[in-house]
């Protein structure tokens, strides 16, 4: 029998497997189950490639790979034929004639490697082909890529990817191989029940990405401070700017090329033809700034992102790993940039509030969320605490925001428990509940019109906080909702409500530090409008 390493030589070029791959090509090959978890640029393929070749070199038939992504399955395909490998995929980009053309030749045993989208597997007429290889003992293995979309809570569930259990429960014998980059403990547990994979290893690789370089700056004015941070580190790079709605990715694209960038928009409401051609624009060309929403970049494979920015919140600590990916494939000096900021806290809790779906369901996403949050607003090293979700410990990296300049913190506990009487004493007076500007005006001691009109400067906590600045009292009412000791209510205009968290933080038995902000103009509250 040839072995992985020549294999591996011979038909791929490379001198060596590289971290977990070579014992997972061995397990696989042996006819083992497995479950790997390996970041973005890490090496999955090969480790259902060469145990395919090797297993077709023993007589064992061909390896069925479901691939969510079309545009991916051509690509490997292709590189495979160039490495003489023969395989072939089967998608709804072939007529039926041709898809026939492959069917014969999996039923002849010709194919190393059949790849198939996953809304195929279960059809009659796919299964009825693995039922005759089956019985002629030519099935090699299963590959599941992107094995996360198995999964609901994360954010490419998809349905089809259910009906994969079939080869656990229709061909027992024959090995699979599941294979995501992305899998914190709750999708890789929805993983293994989902695809049956209870008896599978599990290889788990580390998910650190030294390259990249991780700063999560405070929003201000999101747009300048994004052209800051593309002017001053990535002038004329290539970069992919995330944002939440269609709308903004247009008006952040338009404002980008204003400036002399060579910024795309891309997003679902786009036509195929449009997103076609800026997606192949941003892979040809050189210093392409994608501005899209998170319908761009499952698939992307360019070596040369040296930066990405979110101008929005993720959804998870999962989201944002797979996001920031894509920045620095190559190896070299990377940028994951984002700007957060309450409304963006404010925002992702509402959406979540307001979904249709079960509240068990709305408790996972909450709890996901509240990890990103927690990140965010974190004063200690942002990859210790990123790796840490993924379960991997570490130490400080020396290559993040808060590792290059440990951030200045101050005690925001006295501005917290002001914040909180107010808003008790704001309720107790009127009955009502009004949002976080508001709030703020009563604390400082603003004379708004609003406050006048509910005579709300007559409470005893008026102008009792108007030594903090707004930005600060921001900052502490972020970090309130960010950990749940205050609510905001969707259903009725963002305003604020006191939770059963409140408490702690009232008594003062909780403490809240906060980041001290940098780059904060002098005298800045008393420009803003009173
Ligand atoms: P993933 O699917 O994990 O994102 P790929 O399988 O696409 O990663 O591999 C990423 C890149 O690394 C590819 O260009 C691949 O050829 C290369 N690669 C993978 N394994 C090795 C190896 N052992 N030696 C050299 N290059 C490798
Ligand atoms: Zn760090």
């Amino acid at each position: 029998m040839t072995t992985a390493l020549s294999l591996l030589k011979d038909v791929f070029g490379y001198g060596a497997f590289r971290g977990a791959q070579a014992d997972i090509v061995q397990h696989v090959i042996a006819g083992g189950d497995a479950l790997v978890l390996m970041p973005t640029g890490g090496g999955k393929s090969l480790c259902y490639q060469i145990p395919a070749l090797a297993r077709q070199d023993s007589g064992q038939g061909t390896a069925i790979v479901v691939s969510p992504l079309i545009a991916l399955m051509h690509d490997q395909v292709g590189a495979l034929h160039e490495a003489g490998v023969q395989a072939a995929f089967l998608n709804s980009t072939l007529s039926g004639e041709e898809a026939n053309a492959v069917e014969r030749r999996l039923l002849r045993g010709e194919l190393t490697l059949l790849y198939a989208a996953p809304e195929r597997v279960a059809t009659p007429r796919f299964l009825a082909l693995l039922d005759t290889l089956h019985q002629k003992r030519q099935l090699s293995l299963f590959a599941i890529d992107e094995a996360h979309c198995v999964s609901q809570w994360g954010h490419d569930f998809r349905p089809e990817y259910r009906a994969l259990a079939v080869f656990h429960e229709r061909y027992p014998g024959v090995p699979r191989i599941a294979l995501t980059a992305t899998a914190d403990a709750t999708t890789r547990a929805d993983i293994v029940q989902h695809l049956q994979l209870e008896e599978a290893r599990q290889f788990v690789s580390s998910f650190d990405r030294p390259n990249i370089r991780y700063t999560i700056a405070e929003k201000k004015d999101a747009t300048l401070q994004l052209l800051r941070f593309i002017e001053r580190e990535h002038a004329g790079e290539a970069g992919i700017v995330y944002c939440q709605s269609r709308k903004r990715v247009e008006e952040i694209a338009e404002t980008l090329c204003r400036e002399g960038m060579d910024a795309l928009p891309y997003h679902a409401g786009l036509d195929t033809e449009v997103r076609q051609r800026h997606q192949d624009r941003f892979l040809r060309e050189d210093g392409v700034v994608m501005t899209a929403t998170i319908a761009f970049g499952m698939g992307i494979d360019k070596p040369d992102v040296r930066f990405v920015a979110h101008l929005d919140l993720p959804k998870n600590i999962e989201g944002y790993y797979q996001e920031t990916g894509r920045a620095g494939r190559d190896g070299l000096p990377s940028d994951a940039w984002m700007a957060y900021g309450l409304q963006d806290v404010v925002n992702q809790r509402r959406m979540i509030d307001e979904s249709p779906a079960a509240e068990e369901f709305k408790q996972v996403l909450r709890g996901k969320l509240d990890a990103l949050l927690a990140l965010a607003e974190a004063t200690d090293c942002r990859r210790v605490r990123l790796l840490s979700y993924f379960g991997e410990a570490s130490e400080p990296c020396g290559n993040c925001d808060n590792c290059l300049q440990p951030p200045a913190v101050w005690d925001g506990t006295e501005a917290a428990r002001m914040l909180l009487s107010t808003i008790y004493r704001v309720q107790q007076a009127s009955g009502l509940h009004f949002g976080t500007g508001h709030i703020m005006d009563i604390l400082r001691g603003k004379l708004t019109d609003k406050v006048t009109q509910f005579r709300h400067d007559k409470l005893s906590t008026f102008g009792i906080g108007a030594h903090f600045s707004e930005q600060q009292l921001r900052g502490v009412l972020r970090q309130l909702i960010a950990t749940g000791a205050l609510a905001v209510d969707a259903s009725a205009f963002s305003t604020l409500h006191l939770t059963d968290g409140s408490r702690a933080v009232l008594k003062g038995e909780q403490q809240v530090l906060l980041r001290e902000s940098i780059n904060q103009p002098a005298g800045r509250a008393r420009r803003e409008r009173g």
